[in-house]
């Protein structure tokens, strides 16, 4: 227990204490803030949240998080739907977003090939990247993984399961720093990385 917190608030403390980057001490200053907080700006968070949890979920195309099905970003006519790139989580798709630099599509494999954090080429999203190669009409999947030793053991992976299928397959160059991140590389960086992609 919590120090003399009432117990429906030491709940909120440890649900906000699960929040990723959210220790224990924070999330006791932010349950004592909604504690404090009225009904309507309290609720307003709970209510957010809801409408989150109704309403997006992944696009069953390309893994975006999205409220639409297929999202906005697989429907869009001004990209050309024939290029692929696969990241590893949606905050890379949305960094490669924010630079500006891809005009193609996406597919998000949802995890990256970790067997340190217990994770493998089966949970990841491949064999609905397969089936939309198999699917045709695609030019070049570019791999967008880290360029550390999970991101390059994702991209081999990858490469594998694609081989054979008739589609090019290209990296990203070494223009993201070794052991450096998508989802933290500059614009610039993600830009020089893709112009400079390679096959694999
Ligand atoms: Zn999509």
């Amino acid at each position: 227990m919590g120090e003399g917190r009432p117990e429906s608030v030491e709940r909120l403390v440890e649900e906000l204490g699960r929040l990723p980057g959210v220790g224990r001490r924070t999330a006791e200053r932010l349950a004592d803030h909604l504690v404090r907080a009225g009904t309507e700006e309290a609720m307003a968070l709970a209510i957010a949240i809801r409408d989150v949890k109704k309403a997006v979920r992944p696009c069953s195309l390309c893994g975006n998080f999205a409220e639409a099905d297929p999202c906005a970003l697989c429907t869009d006519d001004r990209r050309d739907r024939a290029l692929v790139c696969v990241v590893s989580s949606v905050k890379d798709l949305l960094s490669l977003e924010r630079a500006g630099v891809w005009k193609g599509v996406y597919h998000v494999l949802g995890g990256r090939v970790a067997p340190l954090e217990g994770t493998g080429p089966e949970d990841l999203r491949l064999g609905s990247l397969v089936e939309r190669v198999r699917g045709g009409g695609l030019r070049e999947v570019v791999l967008a993984t880290d360029s550390d030793a999970e991101g390059d053991m994702t991209a081999h992976h990858v490469a594998r399961a694609l081989s054979g299928l008739g589609v090019r397959v290209t990296r990203l160059s070494r223009g993201i720093p070794a052991g450096s991140s998508v989802e933290f590389a500059s614009p610039a960086t993600l830009g020089e990385a893709l112009e400079g992609r390679r096959e694999v």
